[in-house]
């Protein structure tokens, strides 16, 4: 093997090391993903983390992101300060202004496959629970 190949093994083992970071995980819903994703790797201006968990789970819901429009979202952070709101109560650090889920809360509560509806950890703000 050469220093070449090498570099070249390191290079995918990378590459295949970002995938994961941001993979769906098994029954998230689409809330739990890109909320997920916006604390770890933030929100770029655009629904690139909602387009990401359709490609991904539901690839035939090609009106999702028309329909995050319509709850006032048009990049992935504006999903909730306009559309959807927590149903847990979130623990706030006071000092530096941190939000946490509370610990019973472990993750999201799971979705069949396909649905764009997100689990029952997340309602819309003005009280509708779907899109
Ligand atoms: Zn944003
Ligand atoms: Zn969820």
């Amino acid at each position: 093997m050469t220093v070449d190949d090498g570099v070249r093994a390191l290079e995918i083992e990378l590459a295949e090391l970002a995938a994961d970071l941001t993979a769906v995980g098994w029954h998230e819903c689409v809330l739990c993903y890109v909320n997920r994703m916006v604390v770890a790797h933030g929100c770029d201006g655009t629904l690139r983390w909602l387009r990401r968990w359709r490609q991904s789970s539901a690839p035939r819901a090609t009106r999702l992101e028309r329909r995050a429009g319509q709850v006032g979202a048009y990049c992935d952070c504006e999903l909730f300060l306009n559309g959807w709101d927590v149903t847990v109560d979130i623990v706030r650090d006071e000092s530096t202004g941190d939000e946490y889920w509370p610990d019973t809360v472990t993750g999201c509560r799971g979705v069949p496959a396909g649905v764009t509806q997100p689990c029952s950890l997340w309602e819309r703000l003005n009280g509708a629970t779907r899109w």
